[in-house]
């Protein structure tokens, strides 16, 4: 078979990283190879998301970008799939006359037979059907790209849950369930391709399989935990309305699940939370976090917010800073609201300026950057066990530090904090740095966003390993 070179640019959520590896493995039967050079490219697929109005600019920037390329190669085929190709459909091949394909959502597994009528009969395309059944028919079989130790798994997908400023249940459809054995397939399938950590993924994870009256969330967590090799479990995105006790008590039991959560809250004030239609109130989230605390005190969380949703007023801010004061969140994935077509808040009146809410913003991340100091900085001392993923940027970019004449590594916290590290030779020493190793890192450096230390110690794959082991600060 002739190889051919894909290039797929990934924009938006780890939903979004997690369908573009199921088109890169969906393709790898048509003979298309992945590829980082946009040179070299025969096929370019965007993976798009509409959640902000920036991601939206960003695609239809690098589609421009592309027509160029185009002219050069005018065998290349350019395809569009994602949330705006859900959104917009045939109008995108209109806004982009070099566009060959437009594919939704939920059209994956067709989508090797749609490149390959294009590649037949060099003509445009576009499907955005809704499949009834999306989750069986759309995800291959699991099988790790080699090095890479942590992977996603996708078990559901869509929403039902309708916030007022949110298109996903409009371009990725209600929400269903996988099958808990197809999901525990996949993962074994990944783990015997080296991958030691998996983040289970979904809009809201916590409603897990009750549409179709599979397990529950948790149930899942105790199936996944027993996969041997798997050396930690991650997962994302809880809707704290959904947040249950059996997950949090889940943070205890579990041996490979890692101290951290990500509990979007998107506002502190009861009445912008109502506007969201979030359907939970400040109160039910700091109760929460307080259960959370109680029951896993390392536990880390993180957090999304929204600055200047419609009718914002000063008020309501405080409440939002005033919940962050009292939270002081790990870490804090904040966004000026934006109208989102169809979104029911577009409608809404009491628009705040773009200046009001760039000024809320700066605020905003002003506090959330004393927190994460704060926290980073208390860990300088310790001893964490760091899953090694591979080089550091630094490292691979060829830039890092001269007197450092060692490998830069990173890793991970089982808390989600990202620290780099050199491979020395002391004694005892930690030459022998894989990725998939866990290595115990003495942290001696805190920035705002990673950490830095040297290893102490190496421990092989060792079975349920959530890190915990005790060293003197
Ligand atoms: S829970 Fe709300 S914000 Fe999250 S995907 Fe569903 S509708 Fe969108």
């Amino acid at each position: 078979m002739i190889s051919k070179y894909l290039y797929i640019n990934t924009i938006g959520c780890q939903m979004n990283v997690y369908d573009s590896e199921q088109i890169a493995i969906r393709l790898a039967p048509l003979g298309y190879q992945q590829t980082s050079s946009l040179e070299m490219a025969d096929l370019v697929i965007l993976n798009t998301c509409t959640i902000r109005a920036k991601a939206e600019q960003k695609a239809f920037s690098f589609l421009g970008r592309l027509a160029i390329l185009k002219k050069k190669k005018p065998g290349l085929i350019v395809g569009v799939g994602g949330c705006v190709a859900q959104q917009q459909g045939a109008k995108m091949l209109e806004r982009v006359p070099h566009l060959d394909l437009v594919f939704g959502t939920r059209t994956l597994d067709r989508l090797p037979a749609l490149v390959q009528r294009i590649e037949n009969k060099r003509c445009r395309i576009v499907d955005v059907s809704m499949s009834e059944i999306p989750d069986l028919s759309d995800t291959a079989p699991g099988e790790g790209n080699e090095n890479q130790v942590s992977r996603f798994v996708t078990i559901m997908r869509g929403c039902d849950n309708f916030c007022t400023y949110c298109v996903v249940p409009y371009v990725r459809g209600r929400e269903t369930s996988r099958h808990p054995d197809s999901i525990i397939e996949e993962i074994r399938g990944l783990v015997r391709n080296g991958v030691k950590e998996i983040t289970l993924l979904g809009q809201n994870v916590n409603s897990y399989g009750k549409k179709e009256g599979l397990c529950s969330f948790p149930e899942l967590l105790s199936r996944v935990e027993t996969i041997e090799g798997l050396m930690r479990i991650r997962f994302t995105t809880s809707h704290p309305k959904d947040f249950d006790e059996d997950l949090i008590k889940a943070f205890e039991s579990s041996e490979k699940l890692c101290n951290h959560i990500h509990l979007p809250v998107q506002s502190g004030s009861n009445r912008m939370l109502k506007r969201m239609n979030r359907k939970y109130t400040r109160e039910l989230y700091l109760d929460k976090v307080t259960q959370l605390r109680d029951t896993c005190s390392e536990i880390a969380i993180t957090s999304d917010m929204i600055v200047g949703f419609p009718g914002e007023t000063d008020a309501d801010f405080n409440d939002t800073l005033d919940l962050m004061r009292k939270v002081e969140f790990d870490g804090l994935f904040a966004f000026m609201y934006s109208d989102r077509p169809n979104a029911p808040a577009t409608q809404f009146k009491g628009k705040i300026s773009k200046q009001q809410k760039s000024e809320r913003l700066q605020i905003l991340l002003e506090l959330q950057e004393s927190f994460t100091k704060e926290k980073n900085q208390a860990l300088v001392g310790s001893v964490q066990p760091i899953l090694a993923e591979g080089f550091s940027k630094r490292q691979s970019s060829g830039s890092f530090d001269n007197q450092h004449q060692a490998a830069q590594w990173t890793g991970r916290t089982s808390s989600n904090k990202i620290v780099n590290f050199y491979q020395n030779d002391n004694p005892g020493s930690c030459d022998d740095i894989l990725p998939g190793k866990l290595v115990y890192v003495k942290i001696e450096k805190a920035y705002s966003h990673s950490l830095w230390g040297m290893p102490v110690e190496i421990e092989s794959a060792a079975e349920g390993v959530k890190g915990e082991k005790c060293y003197a600060a």
